[in-house]
């Protein structure tokens, strides 16, 4: 409890002044960049591993105010992205494994399912309902005619019940898994727009993880990229200062040595491949030139092109 408020090395009597608190590794870096699902589900089929890392607020607010948070935010958040990685694709095999166990429609019978609403008025009609034949029972020696009032207000209660009990009747509509969370409900299917599972399971613990969780990988995917983008820039950025160095340096150290006989050759070798072309260049213009007859044309072009 106490490293989660003072942090880990609050006992440490010398520590490395190099690395921050938060960066120690009893801190849990999740936390840090984002959240640490290990206690957000409760259900012991999908329990995350246990951390039992450091979860600080204060350390979070160091880390945010930190002078180098830009070089420790990546480091974290590419050790977030393994993770979250990680458990996605095991949710994804979950889920896999529970496409296989859904109930096919039909499988489960036929059921009644209402409404909540619906639910509490058809209670208190069963109640209502047992309540008059009970009465009419106890009068029937008083009073006949009391006694087949009852009786009718029954059977008239009655009638209502069953029309309940056929409207909210339905074949068992099959299951469907989502694909966020791995849970499984009933399918709904627009001749019972009274199963529920879909719509409540979306206000559930289950989902509202998951689609976090998935949120953010895709998020730090998306971030990745810039990464690698960043890194490929820094490298090409690297390559060409180092050509700039060895160049500034061979100006000033080689002068002499690009004087020598290589370089001086390649050079006039440049020289005789130049004039060699323009050479060529203007004996075609010029054969070109006499072809047309124009006498004056070619002259001008020899003397340009010398
Ligand atoms: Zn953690
Ligand atoms: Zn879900």
């Amino acid at each position: 409890m106490l490293d989660a408020l003072m942090g880990p090395s609050r006992n440490q009597i010398s520590k490395d002044s190099e690395t921050p608190d938060f960066a120690d590794e009893k801190v849990c870096k999740n936390f840090l960049v984002g959240f640490c699902p290990h206690d957000w589900f409760t259900s012991s089929r999908r329990k995350m591993p246990t951390c039992n890392k450091i979860h600080s607020e204060v350390l979070r607010d160091a880390f945010e105010a930190h002078p180098e948070v830009t070089r420790y935010r990546r480091q974290f958040e590419e050790q977030f992205l393994k993770y979250l990685d990680k458990v996605t694709r095991e949710c994804d095999m979950f889920i896999g494994k529970e496409k296989i166990k859904c109930r096919p429609k039909g499988t489960g019978g036929v059921t009644t399912r209402m409404p909540p609403d619906v639910q509490e008025k058809y209670d208190a009609l069963k109640k209502e309902h047992q309540k008059l034949v009970k009465e009419a029972e106890e009068v029937a020696d008083e009073s006949l005619s009391r006694s087949k009032e009852l009786t009718q207000r029954a059977v008239d209660v009655e009638l209502d019940i069953s029309d309940y009990e056929k409207r909210y009747r339905f074949e068992y509509p099959g299951e469907e898994v989502c694909d966020v969370c791995g849970v499984r409900y009933a399918s709904q299917k627009e001749d019972n727009p009274d199963w529920h599972e879909r719509a409540s399971h979306l206000n559930g613990k289950m989902h509202h993880g998951w689609l976090q969780i998935r949120q953010k990988l895709q998020e730090l995917r998306e971030k990745e990229r810039v990464w690698e983008r960043e890194d490929y820039q820094q490298e090409q950025k690297k390559g060409a200062d180092r050509k700039a160095r060895s160049k500034e340096k061979g100006s000033k150290t080689g002068k002499a040595k690009r004087d020598r006989a290589p370089s001086k050759s390649s050079k006039r070798s440049k020289r005789r491949r130049r004039r060699r072309s323009s050479s060529d260049a203007s004996k075609r213009k010029t054969r070109k030139s006499r072809e047309r007859g124009g006498k004056k044309k070619s002259k001008r072009k020899r003397s340009s092109s010398s």
